[in-house]
């Protein structure tokens, strides 16, 4: 039985102590901040509550694996349900869109109605993706991966020199080219940095849906603290990890605020910039910034929203993503944000101000600070953004790397998936 410490206790690190337990090993669990949860603590001010982080899922699948090869299934903890239209696109032009999900003709007819023939323009788009979907699940999202190893089409996949920018070209209407680079956009790449394969997410979301959790995300993480406990994972809060200790060329400890804690592998889930043994191998990325977010507490419902509504920018307007239900709303700004975003949203035709109960703000360094680097994981700085990641494995015998850093796109899918990856790598006791 190893003796195994991760890092960080967001989804990622809680899913891998979680499985790393139900394989048998002594697992202790280190974070920073005084409760588990990371990006999934919700925020709470004056008897309102907002999701702090992700409002929803893709994959449900992912979140499901992980409770049953930990113990009880899902089902048993919590509950998911699937969102009818999870997003609505709100273009300058006036004109919008409610994507439902889950079905290519709901899609294609939904879309048709900004332009005729648009509709199976943009499925065409999303089809486009099923192939590289597959080689990515099966490849590279579902089994551990080595640089040095590829498949063929995998390596084909991921050395294409194809750019999301370029990719979305073929789309014609502008309109168009928005909703297929938002998911990157969102997450703060810009699609010119981009790989054409992470479009992938467009045929993810139609395909299996977007799912929220009853109780908001800090239910996910609370059903999670408890199958810790279970799994008797040993889990310390407010201890921040410095570094980690090697010795003979293999990990042996980590160094934390509260002194050192032995380690016969280890799972690093937090920014590996931050840990001096392997600040090194990643010096060549930069993380991915958070949005600009403000959470707001309405007295009324504002009317016509969807649960996640996008205001596309401008060179001149920022992007405004609305998020949110009843009278609980997050308003997350990318692009331009030269002023208050609730002023904004004015010239957009959504006044919420009279209706202001409280709010909270928080810009993207408050969210770095608060989470001990990004959630988004790292910047997309072209295809070698791949390669210069850490994980699954890293060139450190005994240390592995999960979470928003060493996947592909930051998400709970991936998270989740990258946790799994290590588990795989670890094995069973
Ligand atoms: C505003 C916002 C909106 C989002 N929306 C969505 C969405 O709708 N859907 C979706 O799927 N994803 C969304 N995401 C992304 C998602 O939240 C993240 O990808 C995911 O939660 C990352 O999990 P993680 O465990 O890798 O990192 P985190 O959740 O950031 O957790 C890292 C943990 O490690 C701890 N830590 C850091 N450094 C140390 C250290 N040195 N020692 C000990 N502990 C340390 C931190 O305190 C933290 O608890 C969103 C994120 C944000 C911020």
């Amino acid at each position: 039985m190893a003796r195994v410490v991760v890092v960080g206790g967001g989804y990622g690190g809680m899913a891998a102590a979680a499985r790393l337990a139900k394989l048998g090993h002594g697992v202790t669990l280190l974070e920073r901040g005084p409760r588990l949860g990371g990006a999934l603590v919700p925020v709470e001010q004056e008897g309102f509550t907002w999701d702090g982080g992700p409002t929803s899922t893709l994959l449900p699948a992912v979140v499901r694996d992980m409770f049953r090869k930990s113990g009880r299934p899902l089902d048993r903890e919590l509950d998911l349900v699937e969102l009818d239209v999870l997003r609505e696109h709100r273009f300058a032009d006036g004109s919008s869109v409610r994507l439902p999900f889950g079905s290519r003709a709901a899609q294609m007819a939904a879309v048709d109605g900004l332009g005729a023939g648009l509709g199976r323009r943009w499925a065409d788009h999303v089809q486009a993706y099923a192939e590289a979907w597959e080689v990515l699940r099966r490849e590279y999202l579902e089994r551990p991966w080595s640089p040095d190893h590829l498949p063929a089409a995998l390596r084909d996949l991921l050395g294409s020199r194809e750019t999301l920018a370029r990719r979305v070209r073929g789309l014609k209407d502008e309109r168009l080219r928005l909703m297929a680079t938002y998911p990157a956009v969102a997450e703060g790449h810009e699609p010119r940095d981009v790989p054409a394969w992470t479009g992938v997410a467009a045929y993810v979301e139609q395909r299996f849906g977007a799912w929220t959790v009853v109780g908001g995300m800090g239910a996910l993480a609370d059903a999670l603290t408890a199958r810790l406990a279970t799994r008797r994972v040993e889990v310390h809060t407010d201890t921040d990890v410095r570094d980690l200790v090697v010795r003979g060329g293999r990990v042996a400890a980590v160094a934390t605020s509260t002194g050192d804690v032995d380690a016969d592998v280890v799972v690093v889930t937090c920014d590996p910039r931050r840990l001096p043994v392997l600040a090194g191998y990643v010096e060549r990325t930069m993380p991915a910034m958070p949005p600009v977010v403000v959470h707001l507490g309405l007295a009324q419902e504002p009317p016509g929203l969807a649960h996640e509504t996008v205001l596309h920018g401008s060179a001149k307007e920022p992007t405004i993503t609305l998020r949110g239900s009843g009278t609980s709303w997050t308003l997350l700004g990318r692009g331009r944000v030269d002023e208050d975003l609730v002023t904004a949203l004015v010239r957009r035709g959504i006044d919420v101000r009279p209706h202001v109960v409280t709010r909270v703000d928080r810009s993207p360094r408050d969210l770095v600070e608060a989470y001990g680097g990004s959630p988004y994981g790292v910047l997309w700085q072209g295809r070698r953004t791949t390669f210069r990641r850490l994980g699954p494995a890293t060139p450190v015998e005994g240390v592995y790397a999960a979470g928003a850093h060493a996947t592909p796109g930051a998400g709970l899918p991936y998270v989740g998936l990258s946790a799994a990856l290590v588990a795989q790598l670890v094995g069973p006791a």
